[in-house]
């Protein structure tokens, strides 16, 4: 069993790469974003709590992310592995990650750290806005979404480097590339 945490600024591939471990290995994806966003498009409590923060560039607070997480973690059962997209995106929640898994018997394999130029990140972001009509993908927003990466999510790359899992991943170039990269990572841990 593998526990994957795919890692990276907004707009750095981690959902697209994710997909393409899904389809390789049969893991399973927990997306904290999707997660969010289903639960905006349902209109539950939680999901309109969500959407103030989401629209504004910010993080949902740990305490509502960490519940999230071991909740989805626990649905599914005896797996292959996991892979874990768009969390930690705090020390608070690394932590909390680190203690959810080791109450389970397990651990992190390995830290993959997409990384990407920012000047690539913000047109990515402004493009992908035009075509998947994401609030947050708007230049103000991505601007704000940045600034909390740099603030908050990105001191998780020494974080893990102290934990033994980080590994780099160049984020730029060929899909496939990038990918081969990545699975390369994934079968040495
Ligand atoms: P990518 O483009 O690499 O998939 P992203 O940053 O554009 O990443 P999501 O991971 O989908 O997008 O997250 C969208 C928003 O959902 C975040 O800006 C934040 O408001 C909220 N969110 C997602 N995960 C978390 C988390 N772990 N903790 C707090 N807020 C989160
Ligand atoms: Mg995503």
């Amino acid at each position: 069993m593998k526990n994957i945490v795919i890692f990276g600024a907004p707009g750095s591939g981690k959902g697209t790469q994710s997909d393409k471990i899904v389809a390789k290995y049969g893991f399973k994806h927990i997306s904290t974003g999707d997660v969010l966003r289903g639960e905006i498009k349902n209109g539950t409590e939680l999901g309109n709590t969500a959407k103030s923060y989401i629209d504004n560039g910010q993080l949902i607070p740990d305490s509502l992310m960490i519940d999230i997480l071991a909740s989805v973690y626990d649905s599914f059962g005896t797996v292959e592995g996991v892979i874990f997209d768009g969390f930690p995106r705090t020390i608070p929640q690394a932590e909390a990650l680190k203690a959810m898994l080791a109450e389970r018997g397990t651990e992190v394999s390995v830290m993959l750290d997409l990384e990407v130029p920012e000047e690539e990140l913000m047109d990515r972001l402004i493009k992908r806005g035009q075509i998947s009509g994401r609030a947050d993908d708007n230049e103000e927003t991505i601007k704000k979404r940045l600034t909390v990466y740099h603030n908050q999510t990105s001191p998780l790359i020494d974080w893990y480097k102290n934990d033994g899992k980080y590994t780099h991943i160049k984020g730029t170039g060929d899909l496939e590339t990038i990918f081969a990269d990545i699975c390369a990572a994934i079968d040495r841990a």
